[in-house]
């Protein structure tokens, strides 16, 4: 599969990467052969670029899908901490969870407003401290936040840059209210102008835009100053297909099978608002005692009216 350049970090990936978030636990949940044999899939069908992340808990997938194998694909990961330590040890986790010397690119987990520049810069400082040890080789920020991301292109130290974009504009955000699918896209250019490397995330909408996978995907993929596109991956089908996407040979007519699949909700992005709640006609969600939204399998009838009020996207159907 052909590679292109992710911005200045001399670092090659190809047009689709995989994310790895979804064989896990906070989605499927399968077992780790199982789930590594999904992310193995997509490294032998050419795909070379893997999404995960401390708190997403698939390092394990990760390691046994490369166990023997001679892959060595671009892995970038993030950690929500905002200190110098936390940073620290999520880098080392990363390192010896998945067996690696150095982490290819390593992220400040969804960086949500302006405040969380300042009050995350412990972490930064050591993420540029590891960069210079070569314990990682670039470093940058994930976010849903077009504010977030429009800033990310002045940051001087800045190397990669992983948008949250769509179609649709589902969960793009600025602030404290809602942002716009075409200022996110400006806020890209503007990013990959200044020599970042922009990978996208939730293409496809958190499932919600699967019905038209292939115009999803291109919509992303043709943005000016995006590189790479990562897909969450739960099946060795669902591999296949977005390699043949990637190769321009998938058929028009593919919708990846969700059935079986259900909503649920992100408890790494849920900020607690209880719009969901108001909105669900089943009374299927309830806000817990830890602030976190939570569906009721028995009550949901899959009908998705909450997923577009959820201000972080942290509605999912998988
Ligand atoms: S999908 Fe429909 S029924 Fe299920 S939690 Fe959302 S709004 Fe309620
Ligand atoms: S709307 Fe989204 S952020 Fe708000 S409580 Fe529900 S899941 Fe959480």
């Amino acid at each position: 599969m052909k590679k292109s350049a992710l911005g200045k970090t001399g670092i090659q990936v190809t047009p689709v990467g995989c994310g790895v978030l979804t064989v896990g636990r906070s989605q499927l949940g399968l077992p780790v052969g199982e789930g590594a044999g999904v992310v193995r899939r997509a490294l032998e069908r050419g795909i070379n670029f893997l999404d995960t992340a401390q708190y997403y808990r698939t390092y394990p997938y990760i390691r046994e899908a490369l166990r023997g194998t001679g892959f060595e694909p671009v892995i970038s990961s993030k950690c929500l901490g905002g200190s110098y330590g936390a940073m620290r040890d999520a880098v080392e986790e990363a390192r010896a969870g998945m067996d690696r010397d150095a982490i290819d690119i390593f992220l400040l987990h969804e960086l949500r407003h302006g405040g969380d520049w300042e009050s995350r810069r412990g972490a930064w400082e050591y993420l540029m401290e590891a960069k210079a040890k070569g314990l990682v080789r670039a470093i940058g920020i994930s976010t849903h936040h077009v504010d977030v991301a429009e800033r990310a292109a002045s940051e001087l130290e800045m190397d990669v840059l992983f948008p949250l974009i769509n179609r649709e504009g589902l969960g793009i955000r600025r602030g404290a209210g809602a942002g716009g699918r075409d200022e996110m896209a400006a806020a890209i250019k503007k990013a990959g102008e200044a020599g970042i490397g922009v990978f996208a995330m939730k293409a496809l909408g958190g499932g919600n835009l699967v019905g038209g996978y292939i115009a999803a995907l291109d919509y992303v993929r043709g943005l000016p100053g995006v590189v790479s596109v990562m897909v969450g991956l739960g099946s060795i089908d669902e591999a296949d297909r977005l390699a043949e996407y990637a190769e321009g040979r998938l058929d028009v007519s593919y919708r990846p099978d969700i059935s079986g699949k259900r909503m649920r909700v992100d408890r790494g992005d849920c900020e607690g608002c209880g719009a969901c709640v108001g909105r669900c006609p089943s009374h299927a969600v309830r806000l817990t005692g830890g602030g976190f939204a939570e569906i009721d399998p028995a009550k949901c009838l899959n009908c998705g009216y909450c997923a577009p009020v959820c201000p972080t996207r942290a509605i999912i159907f998988f």
